[in-house]
């Protein structure tokens, strides 16, 4: 007999969310934590947008859209990937954030068995879904500074080899793949016909130049981007793929049996918020960027990052848990790099707190890191 009352299923044995939450069992005790976890923007959607997402619900949008998404926030889409990139003609998908385009992407390009070449430090999902669909994540490790390395892509190649994730900017390091670096992977992927998915979430959150981006470099790039950063409205599940006709045809179908449809009043707010100028936060962002990195570098050994809202430094003493437990007790909530990663080394910083709690944290943490 087995275990008579989980009636869970096999693929659920690999699924370890028990990292992140033993952060939060730890600094549940705590009165007036520095929260430095939060993986999410503190500003708010902009008001306009609310405006606009509210007068949807009462003008009655409170049924499923067509499964690709509305017609206006597709050509939405469109025209800002034409306004970036000169041209655009692909297909677009509204997915329900990029959480659900990953999904559907993963599950209509991998078999059983197929490789997924992940850079590694990588957000945790990637790993979890390749996972759940029994394909093999393989990591390249890109430590210490996070960049991508063709020759190590490269050697992790094999006859299984079926997609390469990217992610810049990235989460959990804030590192911005420049294009010569883009490019040189993405040659590894063509010459080996591999599927790049590039996440580019965090597109908007560059603060040293504008973040090249995959899509232009190849034509079998699946793009997937969302509203839940940018804009500030994470819980508003908003996000698009646009790709190979093919894999944009299979994730619809997908769509139909899954999610069905992006939230409909939000797809019309998000029409608005593609046109909405965040500059003024973006610039609020790069501020805190320099001030955790300045504030940090003296005694971490630390990467500055050029986008996202993490750093991710070095844990004094070799262990990111070890150095983690201290930082909670000290009443800083930071999460561990193995989180992240195959390695224990560091510990991610997410820095999307106002400025006091910022100085406040990089004062405790430098203290314990013996200064
Ligand atoms: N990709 C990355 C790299 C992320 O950090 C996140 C959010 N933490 C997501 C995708 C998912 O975002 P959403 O589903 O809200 O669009």
């Amino acid at each position: 007999m087995g275990e008579p009352a989980a009636h869970l299923a096999r693929r659920m044995q690999g699924i370890d969310a028990s990292g992140i939450r033993k952060v939060f069992d730890l600094a549940a005790h705590l009165a007036d934590p520095i929260n430095l976890s939060i993986g999410q923007p503190d500003f708010d959607v902009p008001d306009a947008c609310k405006d606009r997402a509210i007068e949807a619900i009462r003008a009655g949008r409170n049924r499923y859209t067509v499964t690709q998404g509305d017609a206006p926030l597709r050509e939405a889409v469109a025209e800002s990937l034409r306004q970036e990139f000169g041209t655009f003609d692909a297909p677009v998908l509204i997915t329900s954030g990029v959480s659900g385009g990953l999904l559907l992407a993963f599950l209509a390009t991998i078999n059983p068995g197929d490789e997924v070449l992940i850079p590694d430090p990588y957000f945790v999902m990637y790993k979890h879904l390749v996972n759940l669909l029994g394909g093999v994540p393989v990591f390249v490790d890109t430590y210490p500074d996070f960049h991508l390395r063709a020759d190590r892509l490269a050697a992790a190649v094999t006859e299984r080899t079926r997609m390469l994730v990217l992610n810049s900017p990235a989460n959990p390091t804030g590192v911005v793949y420049t294009e010569a670096e883009l490019r040189a992977a993405i040659e590894v992927a063509r010459r080996h016909n591999v599927l790049v998915v590039s996440d580019e979430i965090y597109n908007a959150f560059a603060y040293d130049g504008p973040a090249p981006s995959a899509w232009p470099l190849y034509d079998e790039v699946l793009l997937l981007r969302g509203f839940s950063k940018t804009y500030a409205m994470t819980g508003w599940r908003l996000g698009y793929a646009v790709g190979p006709e093919p894999i944009i045809q299979a994730m619809t179908t997908l769509q139909q049996y899954t999610f069905v449809c992006a939230p409909a009043p939000f797809q019309a707010a998000g029409v608005l918020a593609i046109e909405t100028d965040v500059s003024a936060h973006i610039k609020e962002f790069r501020t805190r960027r320099n001030l955790i990195y300045e504030g940090l570098r003296g005694r971490f050994n630390v990467e500055k990052p050029g986008g996202a809202f993490y750093i991710f430094p070095e844990a004094p003493g070799g262990s990111g848990t070890d150095f983690v437990r201290r930082a909670i007790e000290a009443g800083v909530l930071v999460i561990p790099g193995n989180v992240f990663s195959e390695r224990d080394t560091h510990f991610r910083i997410a820095y999307a707190a106002d400025r006091t709690t910022i100085e406040r944290g990089i004062q405790t943490l430098n203290r314990l890191a013996g200064g």
